[in-house]
Parts: C-alpha cells; structure tokens; sequence
C-alpha cells in the first residue's frame, strides 16, 4: 500500500461558515489541531544579512510584532475571508479602527460627511480632534437620501455611517449612499458593529471599507477588546498599514487567538441571538407598559423592507422606550426602576455578549449629547437598549416582565 498523499490547501469556493472554522490556519510542523499563540514581541535572524534583507523589504517574513504577528494574521485572515475582503488590519480596539480608517485618508481642508447617530467616541473623534485638525464633518439624518443628496453635492473625502445606528436602529441604503458617495469623490466606511460580518455584507453593497470593533459579537463572550479594518488592498496594505504599523495601535497575538477561536462560533451565535432577538421584539410590542419598539425585522420598524434587502437578520439588539414620564427626570426615574428590578439581565454598557445586557442610553452611551441631542436621533428619555444574549428567550422575557411590573 503507498503513502496517502499529504493534505495540501483548502479547496477553493468554501463558503463563510466553513471559512470561520478552516480559513487562515497554517500548521506549523508540529501538526496541531487547534490555532497556536505567538505570544512574542521579535523574531530572529539566523544571519545579520537576513535582518538587512527584512528591513529592505527584500526578504517577507515577521520582523516585530507591532507589524505583524502569525496569530494576529490567521485572525485577520480568517476574518478577511468570512467578509470577503480583499485586506484586513486588526487593531487594539474598535476605536482604533474607526479612528485610524479615518485619520489615515483625512489632512487638514478635508471634508467628511458621517449619519448623525453614531458611537459616542466616534462623535468625539469628529467634533473634538478632527475639527482641531481644521477637518469638518457634514452630518446628516442617515435614513434620509435626500440628506446624503444634498451634502454630497459637494465633494467629500470620507462618507462614514453605522447602520442599524445604535441605539435607535435606523437602517442606512448601503447602495444609495456608496453610489452619492463616489460621485463625490468620497471613501464610504462603514462601522458594521450592530450587523455583524454574519449579517450582513456593505462592500458587496458598494461601500468600500468596513470597521468593526471585535469586542462586540466577534468575541462575543465579554473577554477582549478588538478592532479591525477590511477592505480594497490599496487602502489597507497602504495608507492604513503604515498609520497603524507607525502610531502603533495593533491587536495584541493574544486577543487576536482568543478572536480567531470566537470566529468559529459567531455564525452560530448571531444566528441564535437574532431569533431570540425578534422573539423578544415581538413579546415587548404586545406590553401595554412599552411604547415604541425598534428592532430592523418587526414589520413595524419604519424601514423594515430595507432592513430585510440588507440584512440576512434583525440582529441582537431591541430598542425599546417605556410608558410614562418623557422629561428627563421621569423617564430617568422609569428607566431606573425598569433596569434595577431585573434579576438576570446584566445592567451593562457593552452588547453583543452571550449573556443578556441592558442599558439607559440617556445616563450612560448618549448622557454626552443632551436632551436635545438626544430627541433629534430618537432616543427618549425612557428608553432601553437591550442587547439579547443566548440564554433561553422564555427566561429573558420572565425578567423582562419583573422589570416592566417594578412601581417608579
Ligand atoms: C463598541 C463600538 C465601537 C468601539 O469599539 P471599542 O472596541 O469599544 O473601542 C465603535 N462602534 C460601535 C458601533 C460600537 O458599538
């Protein structure tokens, strides 16, 4: 009998979900089963030539782990493969990302247009250091066309929005807004955090890159901060390779093995908490204690066809506002007593975690922008995001209940 061949490299055409699980492995010569961790700052050179070579870019191989690490690239490359991309850095943190696929493209006179709901630290970025830096930032109503119409009748270097927004879950037109974008001579980056790489797909949807912060569903378990960019190789591998490779904000060789295991099971995972999701959706609109649910697949979001184009789901995030007081005392006062008569439902700040957490957007995530701020992206006073995690729905609605009963 002869030798079976050796298995070489994966067959071609394997679909996201076999990718997440296979994509980006190489074995090293001890043939393990499971991904290794590199944890190492440097790497050696048998001759002093080779460094020399290295440092020339004659020679391709790991030089220092701020450039790149084996973990951290099985990371990137695993998720490159899962979004279809053509490149992908990963970052320290999802701030890190959305700042750096800005900062890398922007100087001084640029100009940007972004949806007006967005993350708070990303607003931060905008409005504080980049207005600083003599960058304006155009806002508009991101569910509007005629809006993006109209700021990008002038030309723009960067179009940058979520969709579903948090907390509020507005849906943007993908298309629509690339195809203004690029007559603008605009980058669209899209932050694709409440979607997920599960749900849905912005580049094959004409933007251009996409930002994800991996402390979200891609790690899913509450453990690591994470961030990474995906998109055309001539903007990862150049402008952004060398803002990343030289300010330094790159993920850590653990985090991205504690991400690469993550990957394997995010498909799963989003899958689930988006059932779970739109069951609890649909539990929370019946109560005659909630007025106004928002979650992108009840057919009574306001954009729910284009939520449905766009997304393969609704996610794992239901938005909800309580009945009762809208001022901002008393729907604080609603709010509390909602939030602390739960007894399994983390209060939490974060989401996209296997285990349920909820927070007050007005005291906490949006506290920055003022009631004002607040009404014009529809957040109320009383309103309640609720990040769904795994648990059994059944449990989920029973501590939903207690919190909807509690006296305020
Ligand atoms: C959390 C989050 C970020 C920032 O990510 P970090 O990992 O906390 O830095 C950016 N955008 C959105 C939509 C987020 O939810």
């Amino acid at each position: 009998m002869t030798d079976p061949q050796p298995r070489s490299s994966l067959p071609e055409g394997l679909r996201p979900t076999t990718l997440a699980i296979r994509g980006g492995q190489e074995r090293t010569g001890f043939m393990e089963t499971a991904e290794p961790l590199f944890l190492t700052q440097g790497y050696v050179y048998p001759r002093a030539a080779d460094a020399e070579a290295t440092f020339l870019a004659q020679l391709d191989r790991f030089s220092y782990t701020r450039y790149a690490n084996p973990t951290t690239s099985a990371f990137e490359e695993r998720l490159r493969l899962i979004e279809g991309a053509e490149a992908c850095f990963a970052t320290a943190t999802g701030m890190a990302a959305v700042f750096a696929s800005m900062a890398c493209l922007v100087r001084q006179g640029s100009r940007i247009v972004a949806g007006r709901a967005m993350f708070g630290s990303t607003l931060l970025v905008l409005d504080e250091l980049f207005k600083g830096w003599g960058i304006e930032t155009v806002y508009v109503d991101a569910h509007d066309n005629d809006q993006w119409a109209a700021a990008l009748a002038t030309p723009a270097d960067v179009v940058f929005f979520e969709t579903p927004t948090n907390p509020m879950q507005d849906i943007v037109d993908i298309v629509t807004v690339s195809e203004l974008a690029h007559r603008a001579g605009a980058l669209v980056v899209v932050d694709n955090v409440f979607a997920t790489p599960v749900l849905q797909k912005p580049l094959a949807l004409g933007a251009d890159v996409v930002v994800y912060s991996t402390t979200k569903h891609i790690d899913g378990q509450g453990r690591v901060l994470g961030g990474a960019v995906l998109g055309p190789r001539e903007y990862v591998l150049g402008p952004l390779q060398t803002f990343l490779r030289n300010t330094g904000p790159t993920m850590s060789p653990f985090n991205a093995w504690v991400l690469l295991k993550s990957l394997e099971t995010m498909d799963l995972r989003v899958r689930r908490q988006s059932e779970n999701s739109l069951e609890i959706a649909r539990w929370l609109e019946a109560q005659p204690g909630v007025v106004d649910v928002r979650y992108p697949y009840l057919p009574s979001h306001p954009q729910h066809e284009l939520a449905v184009a766009q997304q393969e789901a609704g996610g794992t995030v239901v938005s909800f506002t309580l009945d009762g007081p809208t001022d901002p005392d008393g729907g604080k006062a609603r709010a509390f007593a909602f939030l602390d008569a739960l007894r399994l439902i983390d209060i939490s700040n974060n989401l996209g975690d296997v285990k349920s957490l909820v927070t007050h957007p007005a005291t906490t995530t949006h506290m920055k922008s003022g009631f004002e701020g607040r009404q014009r992206v529809g957040i109320g006073e009383s309103t309640i995001r609720l990040s769904v995690g795994l648990e059994d729905p059944a449990d989920l609605v029973d501590d939903l209940a207690r919190g909807l009963a509690a006296p305020f």
